[in-house]
Formats: C-alpha cells, structure tokens, sequence
C-alpha cells in the first residue's frame, strides 16, 4: 500500500514540472520568440558628438513673440481599439471637455490611431513595450506600428524616432522619466525629436531635459494632462501655452516649433501668470511674470541657480554659462519657460537636425545575433516538450514495480 502511495505521489511530482512547461513557461516561450522576430530590424547608431552651449551671444525664443496666447493639449486617450486599450471617454466627451475650458486644440493621442475629430491636425500616441517608451506623432503622413516590444537600447529608441521622422511627424519624447523610457543617459545620445513631454499628470520629466540640454540638445518643452478618464483623472491641469500670430493650426505648429510657447502646471485648472517680459540686454536678463508669482526660480546648465522671490526683476545670465530656463510659481500654478541658450557665430542647432550615422558592421552582427537567439529559442521550445513526454511515461511504464 505504502508502494502504491509512493508512485502515485511520484507520478504527481512528475506531473507538476511538465504542466509548468506545457502551460506557463512554454506559451511564454513563444511569446518571448515572437517578439525577437521585431529585434531582427535591430539598427546600431554612432551617435554625432555634440557639445554643451556656449559662445557671447543668447539665443532668446521669447524675443520676437507676437499675437495672441493660445492653449492646447496633445495628449489625451478616449475609448479606442474596441476598449482594449486604457480610455474611458468618447472622442466627443474629450474634446467637448477641452473646447469648454477655452483650449484652441484638444488632441485625441489614442495609440497608432489618428482620430479624425482632430482634424485638421493630426496626433496619435506610438509605443507598445515593456519599459514606456512612448512617442506622440504629430500631423505624420501615416501610422508607424513597428515597435521593439521588449526592452529598448539607445539605438533602437532612435530608431523609431527616425521611423516617425521618416513619416513627416513631429515627434514628441512622451514622459521620458515614466519607467525610465528615456532615461537621462538616452537623453545625452538621443536627437531628430522636436519636443520633450516635460509635463505630464504621471511624471515630470525635467531631469530627462536637462540631460539632454546639458549636452547640446535643444528641444522645447510640451506639457500635455494624458489623461484617460476625464472625470477621474486629474484633467485640464496642465497645458502648453503658444503665442500665435493667426488661428490657423499652422501658425500653432510654427509657434511651437521656434519655441513660443511655455508649459503650465496647475493646481486646479487655473493660471494666474504669464510671461510679460522675458528680455535679455547684454548679459542681463530682466523677467516679469506678473503680480501673483511667489517665486522665480532660475535653472543654470540643469543646476538650482538662484531664487527670486517676487514676480519681477533681472538677473545676470553669467558669461561662461549654456543655458538658463525659468520655472515661476504661483499658489495656483507653474510656468515651465523653453532655455535661453548662448551660442558663438550661428544660432545653436536644434536636437532635431542632428542625424546620427548607422553603423552598418554592428547592425548586420546585431541582427544575425537576435536571428540565431530565434533560432535557439524554436530549438528549444519544440525539443523539451517531447523529451519531457518520454520521461512521464517512462515514468508511468515502471509503475508495477513498485506495487
Ligand atoms: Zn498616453
């Protein structure tokens, strides 16, 4: 009896590793497989060396702003993909929303899907990996669906910036510091983006820009709610503010792209500061963001430089320094400036002319390495189930013996 016990429990003990591979470990296994099919368009970049900014010169985006201040949000999900993805409201409910609370545009940012409500500016959200290295395509030509669904190096980030690039899109780096997704060491390498989501509900992502300034890459801020649920989620809060010369969605994208524009971040959906000068006199930089602002805090080369406790006044923008950004706060909000950057004999560069060069030798080795890894993970995948098979029933066949 107790040899009857003894087998039957030897049989279930058999049992308990061949049901973890046949059921968890080896559907996994296949997933996983599929996956690095993606990784076989793996590309290596040498990335362009950059330097910090510098030179006697400041290059001042607020020194020629006209018209009128616009908001607008580019960041925001409704209902799509039949519910599969996170949104709650329709597209109508999420735009009605915005257009209530005075926004000039409320961008619908579902993921690879352009809502035709946003018409005539078009907007979508990209990325479908494990570590959230998202972008936001803005009036791209069409839809990218490639991603590299696991983890994500330097390269293969810039990649899909250049796949996004390739499709006429504006590309937006997506909170870069939410799971790391582009973390400040990919921000010292990464270009051919336009903006930097510096604001967003989940995370702010000021460290992220600053690597990237710190090291010669001049991108403007964006700062957007993403928010999924209108009524649940802090929605309204935070928004981009852009002078515009007309209505057109155009002059708002021009306005951007020079760098016209300023994040807000609100407590509760107001903003009682604007920027009413922001000018620079040879070395001197005078501000003045209105009665309400307690505090005005100026950010040298991604370091605290020094805080000014009331609204308005100048500052020395210190010869042997790159850059200097503001952030002026109220009780009820934050304006996030764009830098004011030094520059020698022409303008500094844009992040976004930058193109780093393939490396086509570590490519093709990349891409015979994910091919052979494939290849090892079907080996392997079809090899273990039957040999296990064999051993169950060998397993079973012996059982007299032990009765
Ligand atoms: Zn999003």
């Amino acid at each position: 009896m107790k040899h009857i016990l003894h087998g039957r429990r030897r049989k279930f003990l058999l049992f308990i590793p061949l049901f973890i591979v046949k059921f968890l470990l080896a559907p996994l296994g296949w997933i996983f497989t599929l996956s690095l099919l993606f990784y076989t368009q793996t590309v290596v970049f040498d990335f362009a060396e950059t330097r910090p900014f510098g030179g006697r010169n400041i290059f001042n985006p607020y020194q020629d702003t006209e018209g009128k201040v616009v908001k607008a949000n580019f960041h925001a999900h409704s209902k799509a993909w039949g519910g599969f993805t996170n949104g709650h409201n329709t597209p109508e409910e999420l735009i009605g929303s915005y257009h209530q609370k005075g926004y000039a545009f409320a961008g619908v940012s579902n993921y690879f899907a352009v809502n035709r409500l946003n018409s005539p500016l078009k907007v979508y959200e990209h990325g479908l990996n494990l570590m959230k290295s998202h972008k936001l395509a803005i009036n791209p030509s069409s839809v990218v669906y490639f991603d590299y669904p696991l983890l994500q190096n330097t390269s293969q980030k810039q990649d899909i910036i250049n796949r996004l690039r390739d499709q006429e899109a504006l590309v937006v780096l997506a909170h870069p510091n939410f799971m790391k997704g582009h973390s400040e060491e990919d921000m010292k390498y990464l270009s051919g983006y336009h903006f930097i989501e510096v604001l967003n509900h989940y995370r702010t992502s000021d460290k992220e820009w600053d690597a990237a300034l710190k090291t010669g890459h001049l991108a403007w801020i964006m700062a957007n709610d993403d928010t999924h649920d209108i009524f649940r989620e802090p929605t309204h809060r935070i928004w981009n503010e852009i002078y515009v010369s007309s209505d057109n969605p155009e002059a708002m994208l021009d306005g951007l792209q020079k760098g016209h524009c300023y994040g807000i971040q609100t407590v509760r959906g107001i903003n009682d500061l604007r920027i009413n000068e922001l000018t620079v006199s040879g070395d001197t930089l005078q501000f003045d963001f209105g009665d309400k602002a307690k505090q005005v805090q100026f950010i040298l080369d991604g370091i605290p430089y020094y805080t000014h406790h009331n609204g308005r006044g100048n500052i020395l923008f210190p010869p042997d320094a790159g850059y200097i950004r503001i952030v002026a706060s109220s009780e009820e909000s934050t304006i996030y400036t764009n830098p004011l950057v030094r520059y020698g004999d022409y303008p500094p560069l844009m992040a976004a002319e930058f193109i780093p060069t393939l490396n086509f030798p570590q490519t093709y080795f990349h891409r015979f390495l994910f091919a052979a890894a494939i290849i090892g993970m079907i080996l392997l995948l079809t090899g273990v189930r039957p040999r296990m098979r064999r051993r169950f029933r060998s397993g079973r066949k012996r059982q007299p013996a032990y009765s």
